[in-house]
């Protein structure tokens, strides 16, 4: 049976299935690219899943066992509502998307954990036993069982270099990373005394050639 590391459930917070999915699908990738967890900043990881579905869970599994975390700016969401992400690392051709197969997504739906799910119980207030039952499944599955993996060779993505450097916002005097200053009325301010919106995505974007 697979093996999960005590702290990532911790981490996660409940015992639920999907946790368990994305941190044997963050595994399978690892395997796959043939590359380590990571310590610093190499994978960036796109995920599929949007806002409004439970399955979200899946990205503190894929977090967990790559390294590849939110804070250290290595987890995008692309907003798709699907349970698939792509894994890309520098040095290595393309990327590899993994998708949590039909046949597993439906094997998993008339589940007892799903009714609890379905009567708005949320995952902690569900009976161990039941919640565990769920993870075995995923725990015991073969990984062709549950995903389905496609190379994409012709993937590129640029990540955005970091820098240090920062100035004092001309209007509020609080510090602001350069890439985050804009002028109006020949000030360099912040985006909030600019009352602009952030445009973020303009930069993170991956680029798909
Ligand atoms: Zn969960
Ligand atoms: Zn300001």
């Amino acid at each position: 049976m697979f093996k999960i590391p005590d702290w990532a459930f911790e981490f996660h917070g409940h015992l639920c299935p999907f946790m368990p999915i994305g941190y044997r699908m963050g595994s399978l990738a690892l395997q796959k690219l043939g590359v380590e967890r990571c310590k610093d900043h190499e994978m960036h990881v796109f995920s599929e899943m949007g806002v409004g579905h439970p399955q979200t869970c899946m990205q503190d599994g894929i977090m967990a066992v790559t390294g590849a975390t939110f804070g250290k700016n290595m987890f995008e969401r692309l907003y798709y509502g699907k349970i698939a992400a792509t894994f890309w690392y520098p040095g290595i051709n393309g990327a590899i998307r993994i998708y949590l197969r039909n046949e597993f997504q439906d094997k998993m739906a008339p589940h007892e954990f799903f009714t609890y799910r379905k009567k708005s119980i949320e995952p902690s207030q569900i009976p161990d036993n039941v919640s565990q039952d769920i993870i075995n499944m995923v725990l015991t599955a073969t990984d062709e069982e549950l995903f389905t993996t496609t190379l994409m060779p012709d993937y590129t993505y640029k990540p955005v270099k970091g820098s240090f450097n920062k100035a004092a916002c001309e209007i509020c005097g609080e510090y602001v990373f350069e890439r985050y200053l804009r002028v109006k009325d020949g000030k360099r301010i912040c985006i909030p005394c600019a009352g602009h919106e952030p445009d973020e995505k303009v930069f993170y974007h991956p680029e798909i050639h």
